[in-house]
């Protein structure tokens, strides 16, 4: 619709020969990213830079009323531009003027500012909201969590509209403040460093501030009555939090479990550099979620039994470099962030008991049958409903092996290191090309074997399976 637009003017101009002021005529931005999997996920013609959230949450109803500020940078002139968010919105300012606001679905915030937006300009909109964020759902998907005297913001690929007022895809990352204020007694706990507690007659506010882009699916919070400990790794601070809901055995346990983080971080390091954020951490909260999630700098755990479980906190600090550091281009490539964390968490707990990668990988490819339908997930392209299908994450894993074994130990971690320095984004076209580039080799029927073909690959040296 919006080349349709363009190619009508261009018509006109040619034409009516009207000025090419008018080219820039401003238009709506349109309602998506343009991710095949999440259509209404993200919005055009903007580009936001850094988010300033500030919340009021009452933990024993479920309650969140706030707001978002966020500075933005135009991509096109605008006439009216879009905003993911699940809340009931109260106002909107653009440049601090009172803009006109309309919801056209649960998911989608429209907003038309007072005066245009010209192209290529800083902008800021401030948006007001309340609600109870885990009664909300949106296409079947309720996210947002919730037990008595706890609640929490994380969940992939969508959260961020649950809680604040976002440009909802990780091709849009931001820096991002957060300031969660809760009743005395409960602490509001988010990505990065904590910066300051102000503490009021009933009310204390938690100010975190993340210093590094972040896709906002990665940004989240938890309130509720937390026991916590701060230190410093490599003179960067950690923030480690458990629930007081959790016994004081499962406490001390995933504290324990928590206090792995740094340790992993430091092997991590030898193999792909170093950790790209400034604040390290992680929460377990007493909900159970059934899943971690690799929230940046601050990843979120259940309660896994403790340390013995480590192989999760390898996974999510993993996920710091692959998903966080370096983010999907589109869902479809989710591969390269669960091989990749899958990989090295294979890697952290000695192979699973074989006695190297490569045993690892020999042993899982023989015992998934060639008609299992384990084989049919094509990884470069699994489509949104097997997103999180195991094979991501296992034959995720086992193609990284094997292009490990393929190409050699030593232009694997050139290639690892370079992939995860040299960018924010990628799709897995641009992994292919900077392995072959790396390695010097034409790796096209290998990553066909591999991530392309809804089949086992064949035992072959090509396909790094000798
Ligand atoms: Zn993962």
């Amino acid at each position: 619709m919006k080349r349709l637009t363009a190619s009508l003017l261009t018509l006109c101009l040619l034409g009516f020969g009207i000025t090419s002021a008018q080219a820039d005529d401003p238009s709506a931005g349109s309602s998506g990213m343009g991710d095949p999997y999440f259509p209404s996920d993200g919005n055009g013609g903007y580009d936001v830079q850094h988010y300033d959230v500030a919340h009021r949450v009452g933990v024993g109803g479920g309650s969140l009323t706030g707001r978002t500020t966020f500075q933005a940078h135009s991509l096109q002139a605008l006439n009216r531009f879009n905003v993911d968010l699940m809340l009931k919105v109260s106002s909107v300012k653009v440049n601090g003027v009172p803009a006109v606001f309309t919801k056209d679905s649960a998911h989608e915030l429209v907003i038309t500012p007072a005066t245009p937006i010209p192209d290529d300009t800083d902008f800021t909109v401030e948006v007001r909201y309340s609600g109870k964020p885990s009664t909300l759902s949106w296409k079947g998907e309720r996210p947002f969590l919730r037990t008595k005297g706890e609640m929490m913001a994380m969940n992939e690929p969508q959260i961020a509209p649950w809680w604040f007022a976002a440009n909802d895809h990780p091709r849009d990352k931001a820096t991002i403040d957060v300031r969660i204020t809760v009743g005395n007694g409960y602490e509001g706990i988010s990505n990065g460093r904590l910066t300051q507690v102000v503490k009021g007659k009933k009310w204390t506010a938690w100010q975190w501030r993340s210093a590094e882009p972040m896709a906002p699916y990665l940004a989240f919070f938890a309130a509720g009555d937390f026991a916590f400990e701060r230190g410093t790794h490599n003179k960067i601070p950690t923030f480690n939090a458990v629930s007081k809901k959790l016994s004081k055995t499962q406490q001390m346990r995933s504290l324990a479990l928590l206090r792995r983080t740094p340790r992993v971080i430091s092997w991590l390091e030898t193999w792909l550099g170093p950790y790209p954020f400034t604040a390290i951490g992680g929460v377990t909260t007493a909900i159970r979620t059934g899943f971690a999630l690799e929230n940046q700098t601050r990843p979120t755990y259940p309660y896994a039994g403790g340390a013995e479980g480590d192989w999760l906190v390898a996974h999510e600090i993993a996920h710091q470099w692959f998903g966080d550091k370096v983010s999907v281009n589109n869902w479809r490539d989710v591969w390269l962030n669960e091989g990749l964390a899958t990989y090295f968490e294979t890697l952290w707990s000695d192979n699973y008991g074989f006695t190297s990668p490569q045993q690892w990988l020999r042993f899982s490819w023989e015992s998934y049958d060639s008609d299992d339908s384990f084989w049919r997930v094509r990884l470069a392209d699994p489509g949104p409903r097997n997103m999180f299908h195991e094979a991501v994450y296992e034959r995720g894993a086992m193609t990284i092996q094997a292009l490990r074994h393929r190409i050699g130990t030593t232009d694997f971690k050139k290639l690892l290191r370079a992939w995860v320095k040299g960018r924010d984004h990628g799709s897995t076209e641009d992994f292919i090309a900077l392995a072959e580039e790396i390695s010097g080799e034409d790796l096209t029927s290998f990553f066909d074997a591999w991530v392309r073909s809804t089949t086992r690959p064949a035992r072959t040296a090509a396909n790094g399976l000798n």
